[in-house]
């Protein structure tokens, strides 16, 4: 593959992701608003630009991981952001978790000015994107889901085809809002059974193999029962993207209760001071509220 390709947002995840596709032999510059990350990287021998446009320069390929739709609007519309400084023809792929409504506008930019765009939110967190392992959710016209296929490969173990531009950021949203959901009662229920008495690892060997287990709950609690809440996932995207799930119900005019009260109780670790950490500190929360770590 001849594409030389630039990531824009190069936090956790498009770190990770470019870190994958260097090791693939590919040309990769990275760009972050950052500049202590973009300093960090450099350090960590990432080729860094110092500003979009000169990330995009001789670039076919640019990959977006941003935080929220005002971040990616910014990326793409602002002056000398992506859709101004993108090669007519290159294809840009949109990675982020964000609305599908900034999803099709920041397209429909794209495409005026004969950009292709793949919509392409992904499940797994770094350590994923790191090996490759990523599942990769993809909208957009076959034939540039075709175009960007020799990269989703090296990204990911899967790929699925939703439809067009924007229905793919729609089923990442409703996953994350299944996702922060059962983290959140996972954290609630495994505190309660600490204060009742039993004794964390204990509790952990039943509930991994037992019917209330989910995939978050055997990949994160682990870290929990050791007090590693370093994020893979932070607490303030979780709140995020519970609060895109409740705009999209809004949207359609369906209500969306648990989503509301999920996302109250990641405002509130967030007011509590577990910003920056992994979603899991919910955990941490509910011990303090319980009187305490378990001894
Ligand atoms: P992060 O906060 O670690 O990284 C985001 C990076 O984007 C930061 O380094 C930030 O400085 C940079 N940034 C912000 N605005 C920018 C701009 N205008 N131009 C350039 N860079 C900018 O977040 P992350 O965990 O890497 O997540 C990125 C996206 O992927 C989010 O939408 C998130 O919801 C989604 N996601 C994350 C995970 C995960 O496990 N971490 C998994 C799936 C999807």
């Amino acid at each position: 593959m001849t594409e030389k390709i630039a990531v824009i947002g190069m936090g956790q995840m498009g770190s990770a992701m470019a870190a994958r596709l260097r090791e693939s032999n590919l040309d990769v510059v990275g760009f972050d608003v950052n500049a202590d990350q973009r300093a960090r990287l450099e350090k960590e021998g990432f080729r860094m630009a110092a500003s979009i446009a000169e990330a995009l320069k001789e670039r076919s390929v640019v990959l977006t991981s941003l935080p929220d739709p005002k971040a990616v609007s910014e990326a793409w519309l602002g002056a000398g952001g992506i859709v101004a400084s993108a090669a007519k023809g290159a294809l840009c792929i949109e990675l982020s978790t964000i609305d599908p409504h900034t999803m099709r506008s920041v397209a429909d930019a794209a495409h005026a000015r004969g950009i292709a765009v793949v919509d392409c939110p992904v499940s797994g967190g770094p350590i994923e994107a790191r090996s490759g392992k990523l599942i990769l959710i993809a909208g957009g016209d076959e034939k540039d889901i075709a175009r960007a296929e020799p990269i989703l490969q090296r990204l990911g173990a899967e790929w699925k085809h939703t439809g067009g531009i924007g229905t793919a950021k729609a089923v990442k949203i409703v996953n994350n809002m299944m996702t922060m959901g059962n983290v959140l009662v996972a954290a609630e229920a495994f505190a309660l059974g600490v204060a009742a008495g039993v004794e964390p690892q204990k509790l952990y060997d039943v509930l991994s193999v037992s019917g209330g287990r989910s995939h978050h709950f055997t990949k994160r609690f682990p870290n929990a029962l050791k007090g590693d809440f370093s994020p893979g996932f932070k607490m303030e995207l979780g709140e995020k993207d519970l609060a895109l799930a409740i705009e999209l119900g809004r949207t359609i005019r369906m209500p969306t209760p648990s989503a509301s009260a999920s996302r109250e109780l990641y405002a509130l670790a967030l007011a509590e001071g577990f910003r920056g950490q992994d979603i899991v500190a919910l955990l941490s929360m509910y011990q303090n509220w319980a009187g305490g770590p378990a001894k």
